[in-house]
């Protein structure tokens, strides 16, 4: 049981409060010892180094790991004290990717038809100079990209149904299957609707 408790995702902020990593609850707690982070209640926001925390008695209901003298609550969120970056690793540019950041929609007409009738599409076509880039693709069904064809969304009269963006989140999240509800505070809807498989 301790063993599953100490390999649970623990949610790892920059000194900003950006999410910069995921880490096991072991990692987190060693961090926590070396005063390189601390724990971040979710439900105040109040801020515990290694000896407030270890002082904290778990209440019911809290996952806590059982050590020979204590018990000590689980961290579900840690804020780095030194660290400011954010993670080096962009996402790569690719085909699996946009289907993901677009829900495998068709950015026209919303419509879900299924990997196999999802098309990219250009959205200022090569034809015109486009370029195959994050901001300027998107997927559309193959109805939408036959009628758009080589035209811009304005000369074709279509609505994008928004703007195509590089997506700003990790892949090591994606990696993370189980949703910790709280990281909801730290971490944008619209990330997790990205990152997380349906
Ligand atoms: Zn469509």
């Amino acid at each position: 049981m301790t063993e599953k408790i100490l390999q649970r995702p623990t949610l790892v902020l920059n000194r900003n409060w950006q999410p910069v990593n995921v880490a096991t609850v072991t990692r987190a707690l060693v961090l926590l010892w070396n005063e390189s982070a601390r724990v971040v209640d979710p439900s105040d926001y109040q801020l515990y180094d290694w000896e407030d925390w270890s002082k904290l008695r778990p209440l019911d209901g809290d996952r806590f790991v059982q050590g020979v003298r204590f018990r000590l609550r689980v961290p579900e969120v840690i804020t780095l004290t030194d660290f400011d970056r954010l993670p080096a690793t962009a996402v790569t540019f690719s085909r699996r990717n946009i289907f993901k950041r677009d829900h495998f929609t068709c950015q026209y007409c919303g419509k879900q038809p299924g990997v196999e009738e999802l098309t990219l599409d250009h959205v200022i076509p090569r034809a015109q100079s486009g370029e195959s880039r994050w901001d300027n693709c998107v997927l559309a069904c193959l109805d939408c990209n036959h009628r758009k064809a080589d035209r811009t969304p304005e000369q074709a009269k279509m609505r994008l149904r928004k703007q195509p963006i590089q997506p700003t989140w990790n892949p090591l999240y994606a990696a993370h299957e189980r949703r910790i509800e709280s990281w909801s505070k730290f971490i944008s809807e619209a990330y997790w609707n990205v990152a997380l498989k349906k």
